[in-house]
């Protein structure tokens, strides 16, 4: 059906990082450049094709930021700037984060989710529509599948159609309606409508989630612990549900809230790390727990003392150490 690629955004937007906790890269003055010049390192096709419209505006520097990213992902591969198309000025600025490519190795055990098949493009394609491929993509495990009703409805797309670029061949995609257009656009745009249809996707799916539907079929995924455990000890492997610091695509990752110590983490896994936070909103997990309120969980009573040598540390040594 399409040659989309295999894994989420992995190597480009935690740029410059090499812990398991990716920072905000999208918060960087050059946001919209990394993601532009991710866009075409990332993805395999564009190295070929040399349109250079995927990659259009990103300069030399951001290609060794990529670079980065992908040395701290752990791969190394050697298609370093071959990915970063010259700049003929004809892609949109605003580009979604592309899918790294079939190529992008399985790097890091420490994933929790590493040992999942990392070809989950492959034989089932023909069967499953675009909206299940893309949740059952590595690191799209945080989606819950938006219904295709909900999407037909012209009313749950208001404003959408001026934040993403290409968007009727991107809502086309993700209904999988044949458009007799396709044969016209180039292979590099149809990489950017596949782009656009991400964005798209994530923008109503931080829609649908708040609808009661959706926070049931959030619900389910709550119950399986697909959004991971708090990590903090004292929160005895609490679930955690998936939050955005910002409404604003492009603003920050997506990250975990625990609804036992009310903080807010990183993904476990740096290809969920790597999601827009916009995609799921600042909104979900706390109407999610009002409306599942026997879900709410008690402050934990526990915390952790530090001591030296058995003995609590004094505020004046706190101090001094400041
Ligand atoms: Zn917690």
């Amino acid at each position: 059906m399409m040659t989309a690629p295999s894994a989420p955004p992995a190597a480009g937007l935690g740029s410059g990082n090499t812990g398991n906790a990716p920072p905000d890269s999208r918060n960087n003055p050059t946001g919209g450049m990394n993601l532009v010049d991710q866009t075409a390192a990332t993805s395999t096709a564009p190295a070929g094709s040399g349109q250079g419209g995927a990659g259009a505006g990103a300069g030399a520097g951001a290609g060794g930021a990529s670079n980065g990213a992908r040395d701290a992902a752990g791969s190394g591969s050697g298609l370093p700037t071959q990915g970063v198309p010259t700049n003929h000025g004809q892609a949109p600025s605003r580009l979604p984060p592309t899918p790294a490519g079939p190529h992008q190795p399985a790097d890091d055990e420490s994933d929790s989710d590493s040992e999942a098949s990392d070809d989950v493009t492959g034989s089932d394609d023909e069967d499953s529509s675009w909206i299940s491929w893309f949740c059952s993509l590595k690191g799209n495990e945080f989606f819950a599948e938006v219904d295709e009703e909900y999407i037909q409805d012209d009313f749950n797309l208001v404003g959408l159609s001026s934040q993403v670029p290409y968007f009727d061949y991107a809502l086309d995609l993700i209904l999988d309606v044949e458009s007799p257009n396709d044969d016209v656009l180039t292979e590099e745009q149809h990489e950017m409508v596949e782009s656009a249809a991400e964005m798209l996707y994530g923008l109503i799916h931080a829609r649908y989630i708040l609808t009661s539907r959706g926070l049931n079929a959030m619900l389910e995924k709550f119950k399986s612990i697909d959004f991971g455990r708090c990590p903090r000890v004292y929160c005895s492997g609490q679930p955690c549900l998936p939050v955005g610091l910002s409404d604003v695509p492009r603003t920050s990752t997506v990250k975990v809230f625990c609804p036992r110590c009310e903080d807010v983490y990183f993904p476990r896994s740096k290809y969920q790390g790597n999601i827009d936070g916009a995609y799921f909103g600042t909104t979900f997990p706390h109407l999610f727990l009002m409306t599942n309120q026997y879900l709410r969980q008690p402050k934990p009573t526990q915390s952790y003392t530090p001591r030296v040598f058995g003995f609590k540390i004094h505020a004046s040594a706190k101090l001094q150490a400041q």
